[in-house]
């Protein structure tokens, strides 16, 4: 099955529940009125010169036109291209040449920038074309240009005009749509860029329907849910486990705003009633310890997903306490494998749920590898987590080199992570190969000091990096953001650790910061946490 047969089917069985609520735009939908929608899109598109196979560019923050271009495009036989809303030209013009994007789906203006101007300074053309016939020396292959926004701009077409054209029943869609197999690729999904530049992997119907299928069985939704997502739809965490996932049990997607704001997650949680609610470590930690946290009725939460990056087990007690969400759990996965491949389920024993990432999804095969040997290791023991099934993408785009190094001749995806699997299955993640510290020939997993550091009153968050040293290889360095109003200096630090943890894992070097270095996705990235430490123990 294709997405487009998926959601025909759902939205026959549930037309008049509620299948997106933008809380920012004050944006309602059924799922009849979505199916239409999604209809009229795939229609305006193929009549505005794009075939199927083209590459079409989405860089936006979140808003229902984005879920409609996800339907749309899949619908027509699309390849849908999600590009970072932090990007600048530089950035843009990369990612838009690598995948020889045809057309360009893009938000105005927005506090991070105005995104019309940036276009216009990489294709100054724009201003002498029609729409959709742009000739522009540095994007060559890009000829449409499409905006969010109600003003009119030269060259560029208006999302809500090419909506308002297209046709419900359109022949082309329905032969588009007959022809497409569930291995056609329909989305190029970079990855977070949290070790480096990011990658472009290539995903099909069958990978990330699939996928958004078993996570929505593994939080039990169905049509009742109201799941709130402020994780970036740009990435698979917002793509497949929000939007896919409900969409695949006739559920209700919530989006609190464009950009994330944990004030309004907590006033679209109470309003809209949602029963789920999704986040990255350090967005439940900005919900939890907001000033205004205690003023909002969270009740009616009882779901959700922790993913992305370590979640830590006092964050999760907290998340499970504080706001109600006994049966959330946590996945773990990569863009590479569209993307989760463990997660814990609703009936997952709570004590398993906050410190594991549960154990494999159905269908799905993991194991732990020696990563130089490439043996798989007896129960207990770190090594690399391979996955391999219906999940792993179809390769990185237009480059086989890498793709063979990442999935080897057997099929197995190599996630550079350490994991270790006990004898019921269940999998804990020890953090990323390149993450892990030797100090004095010692293996030191960060995650292991961060958790520890977790559970002092006035620490709200922490990494741990490793900085290189002449006498010991690598030294620990712990980076501290303190709770609101909490006094805490480094010998409080030394004085918590003493005793408690061996003395080769008290970080020799201690830093209080107001944040850390982060993706847009809201991950930590180590690599600039590392090259600035360096800087400075120069
Ligand atoms: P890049 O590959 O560009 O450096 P990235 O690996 O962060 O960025 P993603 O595909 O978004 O890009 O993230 C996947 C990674 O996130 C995993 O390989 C893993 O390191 C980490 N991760 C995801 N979920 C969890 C989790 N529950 N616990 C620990 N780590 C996780
Ligand atoms: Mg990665």
């Amino acid at each position: 099955q294709t997405i487009g047969d998926f959601f025909d089917a759902m939205a026959a069985r549930v037309p008049d529940n509620e299948a997106l609520v933008s809380c920012h735009q004050q944006w309602r939908q059924t799922y009849r009125e979505l199916q239409r929608d999604t209809d009229r899109l795939a229609s305006a598109l193929l009549h505005h010169g794009l075939r199927p196979g083209d590459r079409v560019g989405i860089w936006s923050h979140n808003n229902a036109q984005w879920l409609l271009t996800q339907l749309a495009t899949a619908r027509a036989g699309l390849i849908l291209v999600n590009i970072n809303p932090a990007y600048r030209v530089a950035e843009l013009e990369y990612a838009l040449n690598k995948v020889g994007c045809k057309a360009l789906i893009t938000m105005t203006a927005f506090k991070s920038g105005n995104y019309v101007e940036m276009i216009q300074s990489l294709a100054p053309e724009l201003a002498t074309s029609k729409p959709c016939e742009l000739h522009a020396a540095r994007l060559p292959a890009l000829r449409t240009v499409i905006h969010l926004g109600e003003q009119a701009v030269h060259g560029m077409l208006r999302f809500s005009d090419l909506l308002a054209g297209g046709d419900v029943g359109d022949a082309a869609v329905v032969r588009a749509g007959a022809r497409l197999k569930c291995t056609d690729p329909i989305n190029i999904q970079f990855t977070s860029g949290t070790t480096g530049f990011p990658k472009g992997a290539t995903l099909t119907h069958r990978n990330v329907l699939n996928n958004g299928f078993f996570v929505g069985e593994a939080m039990r939704l169905t049509p009742r849910d109201r799941l709130c997502v402020p994780v970036p739809l740009y990435h698979c965490f917002g793509m497949v486990l929000g939007n896919l996932a409900c969409l695949t049990h006739g559920a209700t997607i919530v989006y609190p705003s464009e950009a994330f704001e944990p004030l309004s997650v907590l006033q679209a949680v109470q309003q809209e009633s949602c029963t789920g609610l999704h986040g990255v470590p350090t967005m439940f930690i900005a919900e939890l310890d907001h000033p205004r946290f205690k003023e909002f009725d969270l009740s009616s939460l009882r779901t959700g997903i922790m993913a992305g990056s370590p979640c830590p087990i006092e964050v999760m007690k907290r998340v499970v306490g504080d706001m109600h969400m006994a049966e959330v759990t946590i996945a773990y996965g990569m863009t590479e494998t569209s993307p989760v491949s463990c997660q814990s389920t609703t009936d997952t024993p709570l004590e398993k749920r906050v410190s594991t990432v549960g154990k494999v999804q159905p269908h799905l095969e993991v194991k732990i590898a020696d990563p130089d040997s490439g043996e798989t290791l007896p129960i207990g023991a770190t090594g690399e987590l391979c996955t391999r099934g219906y999940s792993v993408m179809h390769g990185y785009w237009d480059d086989p080199e890498k793709t063979a190094e990442a999935i080897d001749a057997d099929g197995w995806m190599h996630t550079g992570d350490l994991a270790a699997m006990d004898a019921e299955g269940y999998v804990n993640i020890a953090g990323r190969i390149k993450d892990m510290v030797i100090r004095g020939g010692e293996n030191i997993y960060p995650r292991e000091i961060e958790e520890f550091l977790h559970r002092h009153p006035a620490v709200q968050d922490v990494q741990v990096i490793g900085v290189p040293d002449r006498k010991y290889g690598e030294e620990l360095c712990a980076w501290i953001i303190r709770r609101p109003g909490a006094a805490l200096e480094e010998r409080d630090i030394r004085e918590f650790c003493r005793g408690r943890i061996a003395h080769y894992k008290v970080p020799r070097y201690i830093r209080f910061v107001e944040g850390f270095p982060m993706t847009v996705t809201g991950k930590v990235q180590k690599f600039r946490m590392r090259e600035i430490m360096k800087e400075e123990l120069k």
